[in-house]
């Protein structure tokens, strides 16, 4: 819906819009049939509209409210506070990601609401027992009743997920999903085989299966723990030439070559592999300079 001209024909939504707006506005009960629209009633409606528009792109954190799906949970006011966190916790990291200039383009699905998946394959997990425990929860399996069979779920769920945040404001952690999936592995092989991480069932409701990972061990594997970190890090390229793979292409042994003599590798290990060395000059792979 947006504004309406009030020199055009109004469409039956615009006159219950404009009779509701009457009604909400005066705080008084009218019927119908006494109702009439005027220019004036219009031009404030669509200020209002205007209004609330600005105030809702400047604050979306608190504006933005999940959809209840209405599906058969216990509607508790913990429940409801954790979905309202939840949800706040994705807004804030899709700004801070929008903040370093790349947005994620969030999926919808067929009714047009929000999934939490998005084009660029970030999974946003906020989990509030990490401040209290320690430790991140990792979920790979879940059901929605104790009565229902389990399904696959979180990392084991098949999608373009490439990446994982998890945790709150205070404090998350970035990951490639292939290394949760492969703790999930060495788990399942030997379940004590992995310090720092072990299966745990969730008691409350029976509804999910899932490891955890303990904060030294998140530390160690992450890709980082801040967003513009993490993006730094997957964005950098490497540049190999000769025998050489470089940090930057204002490295000082390539900054003169021309760029079809260069081969560009998102991953270092990439480079590696094709045979390349890496640069030994000091400053070829210290972060204080953007790539050139
Ligand atoms: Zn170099």
């Amino acid at each position: 819906m947006g504004e309406i001209n009030p020199r055009d024909k109004l469409s039956s939504e615009d006159y219950l819009y404009l009779y509701w707006f009457e009604k909400f506005t005066d705080g008084v009960e009218i019927e119908y049939e006494n109702f009439q629209p005027t220019e004036s009633m219009i031009n404030r409606f669509n200020a209002y509209i205007q209004e609330w528009n600005k105030r809702f792109a400047s604050d979306r954190i608190h504006y933005e409210k999940p959809v209840d799906w209405d599906v058969n949970r216990q509607k508790t006011g913990y429940f409801k506070d954790k979905l309202q966190v939840g949800h706040e916790f994705e807004i804030w990291v899709e700004e801070q990601f929008m903040a370093e200039g790349i947005e994620l383009k969030n999926y919808l699905d067929e009714k047009g609401q929000y999934t939490g998946e998005n084009e660029f394959g970030l999974e946003i997990k906020h989990d509030t027992k990490l401040a209290e425990t320690g430790n991140l929860y990792i979920e790979y399996e879940e059901r929605l009743k104790r009565e229902n069979k389990w399904v696959r779920s979180g990392i084991l769920k098949d999608d373009n997920t490439k990446y994982w945040i998890i945790g709150s404001f205070d404090e998350y952690y970035l990951f490639n999903k292939s290394d949760l999936c492969n703790i999930y592995a060495k788990l399942l092989k030997t379940p004590h085989g992995y310090p720092g991480c072990r299966f745990v069932r969730e008691k409350g409701n029976g509804t999910s299966k899932g490891f955890i990972i303990n904060r030294d061990i998140a530390s160690s594997i992450c890709i980082s723990n801040t967003i513009n970190d993490f993006i730094n890090k997957i964005s950098k390229k490497y540049f190999a030439n000769g025998y050489y793979y470089h940090g930057k292409r204002s490295c000082k042994y390539i900054v003169n070559k021309s760029d079809d003599s260069i081969t560009i590798f998102d991953d270092e290990n990439e480079a590696k592999q094709a045979g390349y060395k890496k640069c030994t000059a000091d400053d070829c792979f210290s972060e204080n300079e953007k790539n050139g």
